[in-house]
């Protein structure tokens, strides 16, 4: 039987299973070997547990290494992995699980209580997992299962255009959309990314991105399984200990936040990074400055690269050649890209500003459930419109130069301000608001809310009512009062002039 991602996925660690995979925070190696046998594990209780293929399997737990087995888990038995944020709050959770009618919904174990009645109420089995703890102790029921399951498992068939995976993304409108991703889709950029920043089984990734975000879970985490090499497997990005394994690692990849903490930190020189031969950035757009900071530091020039859930990586700067700051490359090989002209679609000559349009193998294949949205971000030839502005320059570098739909990104994590607007809208006193990204030193962008008021409030009071509503990364760092919000002619609020007017707020 074939299951295109899975085998891709193993084929170079089963040429030799004693192999080491990964490298854990309590300095356990775990093998290639456990790959083999773990993901069997998972997928046996996911079979028992009644998953058919085709069949969502959604995931809210803390980065472990046995939450990225349970995404081989899934895959390996035909089912369709829908990881959530950590942050996301119950009342979120309930959305995704209504939307994306998942056959299992596993949670840390510490939210069991909270988040079984919503389950329950999406007609999804609840199941936890926790980080596994060595000595017998039990760390989710999903452990459990798994450790008293076969270590051997019949991969379930399933083809190039089978769903392997959902991503939500936020929506402007206010309503997230599941991205689905396919077999061939997660596979073809595993392997490009492979041959274009040259893994090999003598790479070590160091590894300190969330798994619940196409950056660590496919980006990082497939690239290096199709290699073959090896991962560095940190639970968070924390600077002591990236400092503590650089040495160990020959490659990093990153948010710009990761470069702007690294460059605050004395330990940054030559001599730390030097065993390091790629850090790459991505996510979010990293300062020409950080870039040349940090090649003053350490002789080193990080490779931007630009991707989003539903294209997996689109560009990226040459690995040989000139690393240019402020640009995120070339298109992939495969991929095609083009600026276009945001209304008409017509393509746009060499250096204007307009909408960057992609297609290939890389490019997902709808939008969960909604096929009209789907159909209206798609132009008929096929190229999908990413909402991003840019252009290519004369000598075929691509950059963006803006984000069309206004997207705050902060400390790596999209926040679309609509979502944000809506909750605030809600609240007593609110006529209305606008929420703005600003500079923020550590974060890249911080929310900020522009709020108009009919009565006196505090500042601290409207950020308060959001804490229960908004993932913590989402909840505005600043409240600034406004007597009216800036519009055009057309009626559109101008961002632009708030974000001018409030660029200082956090910095
Ligand atoms: P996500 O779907 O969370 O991966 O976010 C995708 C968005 O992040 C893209 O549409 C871009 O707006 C932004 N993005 C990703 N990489 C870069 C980059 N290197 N420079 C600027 N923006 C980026």
């Amino acid at each position: 039987m074939t299951n295109t991602l899975f085998d891709a996925l193993l084929a170079a660690g089963r040429r030799d299973l004693s192999r080491r995979f990964a490298l854990l925070p309590d300095g356990r190696d775990y093998s290639y070997e456990a790959v083999e046998a773990v993901s069997a594990r998972f997928a046996n209780v996911l079979t028992k547990l009644g998953l058919q293929p085709g069949d969502r399997v959604a995931v809210q737990v803390e980065k472990s290494i046995e939450a990225l087995m349970l995404y081989l888990g899934t895959v390996r038995a035909g089912g369709v992995f829908l990881p959530l944020n950590t942050a996301y709050t119950p009342a979120e959770v309930e959305y995704f699980l209504t939307d994306a009618k998942p056959r299992v919904f596993v949670c840390d174990p510490k939210k069991r209580d909270q988040l079984a009645p919503i389950a329950e109420a999406a007609g999804a089995t609840i199941e936890t997992l926790g980080v596994w703890a060595s000595e017998g102790q039990s760390a989710g029921s999903l452990s459990d299962k798994a450790l008293a399951a076969s270590n051997r498992f019949a991969t379930v068939e399933r083809g190039p255009e089978d769903l392997a995976a959902i991503l939500y993304t936020s929506g402007t409108t206010g309503r997230s959309k599941g991205a689905m991703l396919t077999h061939a889709n997660l596979l073809s950029n595993a392997e490009v990314l492979k041959e274009t920043w040259r893994f090999t089984e003598d790479d070590v990734l160091l590894h300190a991105l969330p798994i619940f975000h196409t950056h660590g879970l496919f980006v990082a985490s497939n690239t290096l399984l199709v290699a073959g090499g090896a991962m560095i497997f940190l639970p968070k990005f924390d600077v002591d200990e990236v400092f503590r394994h650089l040495g160990q690692a020959t490659s990093m990849m990153g948010v710009p936040t990761f470069y702007t903490r690294l460059l605050a930190d004395e330990r940054l020189s030559r001599e730390t990074a030097g065993h390091i031969r790629l850090f790459t950035s991505g996510s979010a757009p990293l300062l020409a400055e950080t870039h040349r900071a940090f090649e003053a530091r350490t002789g080193q020039r990080i490779l931007e690269r630009y991707g989003m859930t539903e294209t997996n990586m689109n560009t990226s700067n040459p690995y040989d050649g000139e690393r240019r700051a402020g640009t995120v490359g070339f298109p992939l090989p495969g991929v095609s890209l083009r600026i276009a002209d945001p209304e008409t679609g017509a393509e746009l000559p060499v250096g204007e500003i307009g909408m960057i349009e992609v297609k290939g193998p890389n490019v997902f294949s709808g939008y969960w459930q909604m096929p009209e949205k789907t159909a209206s971000e798609f132009r008929k030839d096929g190229f999908f419109i990413t909402g991003d502005l840019g252009l290519i320059d004369a000598d075929g570098y691509v950059s963006i130069v803006g984000r069309g739909k206004d997207l705050v990104i902060t400390g790596g994590f999209n926040v679309y301000p609509k979502e944000v607007e809506l909750a605030i809208d809600e609240l007593p006193g609110v006529v209305e608001s606008a929420v703005i990204g600003v500079p923020h030193k550590d974060f890249g962008e911080g929310v900020v809310g522009c709020v108009v008021a009919k009565e006196p409030l505090e500042e601290e009071a409207v950020i308060g009512a959001l804490k229960d509503k908004l993932a913590r990364f989402k909840q505005p760092k600043r409240i600034v009062f406004v007597d009216e919000l800036p519009r055009n002619t057309m009626g559109k609020v101008q961002k632009n002039i708030l974000r001018e007017r409030f660029a200082g707020l956090l910095s």
